[in-house]
């Protein structure tokens, strides 16, 4: 009996310092979206295939802990959401991004937005005000969203996205082909671009299969006027597979990892048309 209870304190007890472990970092995290100190934006370009240019960035949220140092956000991503923090830390990128993107040459901005923040029924209107601070056009913000989102299926979701798309704001459909977003659903929300997964982009040229799965995708954006791009590009044979197939845009480590403001003002310096 004895033993047996040592070892459920023992559990008990790690279960404590896991939960104090989470709430210290949310702390961090609560600090560092008052302050704005520790967190910043680094932007990963798209490669339109076609013109051979940049077609714009997508901003990718750091956060440099003071004493755990880099963390991923797929780290505090989760944490904010679980913590109610993900409105707030979701509105500092997107202002940071809209500022950014304001000030640069870069075409456009994509913003991640977590399905949480669509919960909010005020965000297109909380987002327009970002612009209009900001001075971006919306023509030049697009919003990542995932396969989820949508399968929620909420009134909320879809008036949102309808507004956001009225405005001339961008939709694209992040990690495409890992959720269960039926044709159905793609004709019922409206969106202007489809991501495909960086799972699939990895398996390119060695699985048939895959190959003729990411050839229907972008047969299916063609035939419905949806841009589609592949996220994970990493090998000069992606590259060509992909530009073959007629993909619009590419993302990955073979064209560039995500780039601090200043890497990627140098980069557009020598990528855009002067
Ligand atoms: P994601 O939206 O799918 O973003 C792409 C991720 O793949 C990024 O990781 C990027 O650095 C990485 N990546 C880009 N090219 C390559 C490549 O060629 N090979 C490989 N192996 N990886 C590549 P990151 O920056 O760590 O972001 C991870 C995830 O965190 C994102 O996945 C996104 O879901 C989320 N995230 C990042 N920033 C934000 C944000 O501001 N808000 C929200 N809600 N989520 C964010
Ligand atoms: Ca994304
Ligand atoms: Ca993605
Ligand atoms: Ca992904």
């Amino acid at each position: 009996k004895a033993g047996g209870r040592g070892k459920f304190e023992l559990f008990a007890d790690n279960l404590g310092e896991a939960v104090r472990d989470k709430r210290l970092l949310e702390t961090d995290l609560r600090e560092a979206l008052n302050t704005g100190e520790g967190l910043h934006l680094v932007y990963q370009p798209l490669l339109d295939t076609r013109a051979g240019e940049i077609a714009g960035v997508e901003a990718l949220v750091r956060w440099q802990h003071p004493s755990r140092g880099r963390m991923s956000p797929a780290e505090f991503i989760e944490l904010a959401e679980e913590r109610g923090l993900i409105d707030q830390l979701g509105m500092w990128v997107m202002r940071e991004a809209c500022r950014f993107a304001a000030s640069s040459s870069v075409p456009w901005v994509a913003v991640n937005v977590s399905p949480i923040q669509f919960r909010d029924e005020h965000f297109a209107r909380r987002v327009f005000n970002l612009l209009a601070e900001t001075g971006l056009p919306p023509k030049r913000l697009e919003i990542e969203v995932t396969e989820g989102l949508l399968l929620q299926n909420s009134p909320v979701v879809q008036s949102t996205l309808m507004l956001l798309r009225a405005k001339g704001i961008r939709v694209a459909l992040d990690d495409f082909g890992t959720g269960y977003s039926s044709i159905t659903y793609l004709r019922n929300h409206g969106v202007d671009k489809l991501k495909i997964d960086r799972s699939f982009t990895a398996q390119l040229g060695q699985n048939e299969e895959i190959d003729s799965i990411v050839r229907s995708i972008i047969d299916l954006g063609r035939a419905m006027r949806i841009v589609v791009a592949a996220e994970g590009v990493e090998t000069e044979d992606q590259r060509e597979l992909l530009s073959e197939m007629g993909c619009n845009q590419l993302q990955g480590f073979l064209l560039s990892r995500p780039l601090t403001p200043e890497k990627l003002e140098l980069m557009l310096q020598r990528w855009l048309p002067s």
